[in-house]
């Protein structure tokens, strides 16, 4: 068996097993659905090396002419819409359909044009690299610059350049003197063999593009709480971690601030269960409209929650305490009035998260104990604001 041929078997398998692969993983991780255009490249792709192997074994010749470099450029223009699809962002569909248009005509108008001609060999290249070019725009344009998908957008440019050059090849070393004698030609071997390879390496990357989706779904799902559509604690602890890692680099001061609902148990028993997780997401909207841009937040479990204050000392942590159990009091809404008791402490240098939420919890612990619906914060004495009368309410330290 000659080796172009055993290249063409090995591509059209490859091709369907990748195709088969993002079927598979759109079907697995439903959120994903986008990932199924990418099957549908490969599986399209996976026709033109069929199409070559079924010319070489002596199929009737003039609809496989047509079907082979067709079925090549509908995937590359089909991966194209699958890149911007997975992005969740617009194909360039005026692109594709020019893209497809110009080829196929393109393709008509040297159909009786003479092999092994540099003109001949450029027309018939010319699609491919229009529509690789368009897989690397996309691909770099339409993803915010993402490492992997920068990666991936240089691999199709690559592509595109392996196809711009394959009309010199085909032209130095003969592709066959007919469709049929291609399989036999030097230019057969060099052309599957630098596609296949470039094909398998775009069809890896996206392939690691698609699970790094894939887990960042899931770390989402895992991380956030489902009622208020705030971090659980599972996030927070995570993102904490890692704003105190930088804070402490940086130098700038982390302040915590721990929140409880009072006698929550009664509006439960009051107005039943589901009016309390009206409650819980009218608060979680409240926390979302007062908070800074550098603040945590998350519902810590129960009643409970937690904000991690980045560049924020404990005066400026009392403010933003202040300002969330004003905010609660005064923001019409038609559930029944609920308060807060919220602490407030300010990390110490090297202080763990674990340490830092256990002091402010005790301080929201003593705002309970001082009568509920009040600000403490830890470490008293120090330079704590008085905010008496500046938001209408009291505040304790
Ligand atoms: P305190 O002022 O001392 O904090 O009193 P409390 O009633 O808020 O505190 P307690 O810990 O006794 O009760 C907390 C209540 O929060 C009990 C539980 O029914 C309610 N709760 C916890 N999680 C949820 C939830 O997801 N939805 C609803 N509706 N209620 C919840
Ligand atoms: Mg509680
Ligand atoms: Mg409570």
């Amino acid at each position: 068996m000659n080796g172009t041929v055993v290249l063409l078997i090995v591509n059209t398998a490859v091709a369907g097993l990748f195709a088969v692969s993002y079927v598979l993983i759109a079907v697995v991780g439903r959120g994903q659905r986008p990932v199924i255009a990418f099957g549908i490249s490969y599986f399209i792709g996976m026709l033109t090396p069929l199409c070559e192997l079924a010319i070489h074994w002596g199929a009737p010749l003039e609809p496989l002419m047509v079907l082979s470099p067709l079925t090549l450029l509908v995937a590359f223009l089909v991966m194209s819409a699958a890149l911007s699809a997975f992005e969740r962002r617009r194909p360039y569909w005026g692109a594709i359909a020019a893209i497809g248009l110009v080829g196929t005509a393109l393709r008509m108008s040297i159909w009786t044009a003479e092999r092994n001609h540099l003109a001949y060999e450029l027309g018939y290249q010319a699609p491919f690299v229009a529509a690789l070019g368009l897989c690397a725009w996309t691909a770099i344009a339409q993803s915010a610059r993402r490492p992997l998908q920068l990666l991936l957008g240089t691999l199709f440019a690559v592509i595109a350049m392996d196809f711009l050059l394959k009309p010199f090849v085909a032209v130095s070393v003969g592709s066959g003197a007919s469709p049929r004698g291609y399989v036999a030609s030097a230019y057969a071997l060099f052309s599957q063999a630098s596609t296949g390879i470039l094909l398998i390496a775009a069809g890896l990357v996206v392939l690691v593009v698609v699970v790094q989706a894939l887990v960042q779904d899931f770390t989402l799902t895992t991380e956030t709480d489902p009622l208020s559509g705030l971090l659980n604690r599972r996030g927070f602890e995570r993102q904490a971690q890692q704003i105190l890692a930088a804070a402490a680099r940086n130098g700038r001061d982390i302040t915590a601030v721990m929140i409880d609902f009072d006698h929550f148990k009664r509006i439960n028993d009051t107005y039943g269960h589901d009016v309390g997780d009206g409650v819980i997401r009218h608060f979680a909207a409240v926390l979302n409209h007062v908070l800074p841009r550098c603040a945590l937040v998350a519902r810590m479990g129960g009643e409970e929650f937690a904000v991690l204050l980045d560049d924020t000392t404990l005066a400026g942590g009392q403010l933003i305490a202040e300002t969330v159990r004003h905010q609660l009091r005064s923001q019409p809404c038609a559930l029944p009035r609920v308060t807060v008791s919220l602490g407030v402490a300010q990390r110490w240098p090297d202080e763990a998260l674990g340490e830092l939420l256990r002091r402010a919890d005790q301080a929201a612990y003593r705002a309970k104990q001082a009568g509920r619906d009040r600000v403490v914060c830890d470490a008293p004495g120090s330079n704590v604001v008085d905010l008496r009368g500046g938001l209408g309410g009291r505040s304790a330290g």
